[in-house]
């Protein structure tokens, strides 16, 4: 197994960032690609911020902060991935538009590169077809937000080798996160029990059972979650809520997982959460306010 110096990022959303934030302060040099080089300058600046905020907090140090910024390489096209050790895919959770990355990536990347997606339910067997190295592909499934959370979720395809397995778990050990290893089913572990618990939640709210306000204290108070469901969904973005269920009720053919319509519809208004100012909550003052 290859020392590995250079980790490209693909998409620089909430997760690309944070994935791009801990890699450059772990040292390795992060080529960071996404859509346009507007999409990835959004994300480099939230990196900033993000990596300002640990300073304050005094667990980065400034002089850390700046060299990691300096390891994080803005990408206009996926070329400049090329000779990286490992590619993360972490853009929008949708199979057509990750295959078509992969696709294209398999064409430049050095043949001895691994790929990994953060998918946080699309079945990496499937993922791994587009490319031209299902041996060399895996499931890395980070958590929101990537600095904070601990765990890593590392998930084989039917074709991934004990190398890139080796290689993937111990890159998830140097960043000092905790690994658990899922088999390749719908949603993984954690979102095959996290999202029918949020979607409930969301048919709780539709239902008129209760008020945003009542169904997320009931369960931070009620059950000692640190968020509720509905904060919780916001925060991971309401888009990528229902392409999860939509995962698991398509993949696990159990009418138990059927998206409920009202987050189907939150995404069809663009209210995707806290990335667009509305989900849930309104976050376009100093605090959220329940929207229902
Ligand atoms: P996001 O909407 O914040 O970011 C997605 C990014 O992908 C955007 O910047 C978008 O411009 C970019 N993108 C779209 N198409 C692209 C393309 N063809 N090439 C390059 N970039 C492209 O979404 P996110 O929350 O960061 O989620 C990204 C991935 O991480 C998804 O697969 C999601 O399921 C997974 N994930 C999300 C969470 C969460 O809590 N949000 C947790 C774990 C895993």
């Amino acid at each position: 197994m290859a020392e590995m110096k250079t980790v490209g990022v693909i998409g620089a959303g909430q997760m690309g960032g944070g994935i791009a934030h801990v890699l450059s302060l772990a040292g390795y040099d992060v080529p960071l690609h996404d859509v346009s080089m507007e999409a990835v300058a959004a994300g480099r600046e939230a990196i900033e911020q993000n990596m300002a905020r640990q300073v304050n907090k005094g667990t980065t140090t400034q002089e850390d902060m700046t060299a990691a910024l300096g390891r994080i390489t803005p990408c206009e096209s996926l070329s400049g991935l090329a000779s990286c050790d490992m590619v993360i895919e972490a853009a929008t959770e949708n199979i057509d538009i990750k295959k078509t990355i992969f696709r294209d990536l398999s064409a430049v990347l050095q043949k001895d590169g691994i790929i990994a997606t953060n998918t946080s339910s699309i079945s990496i067997t499937a993922l791994a077809a587009a490319t031209d190295r299902p041996e060399r592909f895996i499931g890395l499934h980070f958590m929101n937000p990537v600095p904070v959370m601990k765990l890593v979720e590392i998930i084989r395809g039917i074709a991934t080798s004990q190398d890139t397995f080796d290689t993937a778990r111990d890159l998830a050990l140097h960043l000092g996160k905790t690994a658990t290893v899922s088999e390749d089913f719908p949603g993984f572990i954690v979102n095959r029990i996290l999202m029918p618990m949020i979607n409930e939640a969301i048919y709780t709210l539709y239902e008129g059972v209760g008020t945003v306000d009542a169904i997320d204290t009931g369960m931070k108070l009620g059950a000692n979650h640190p968020m509720g469901p509905l904060q919780l969904a916001d925060f991971i973005g309401l888009d990528t809520c229902l392409s999860i269920m939509q995962v698991l009720y398509e993949g696990l053919a159990d009418s138990k997982y059927r998206p409920c319509p009202l987050l189907v519809k939150y995404v069809e208004a663009g209210w995707l959460g806290r990335k667009a100012g509305r989900g849930f909550y309104d976050y376009s003052g100093e605090e959220p306010v329940p929207t229902r």
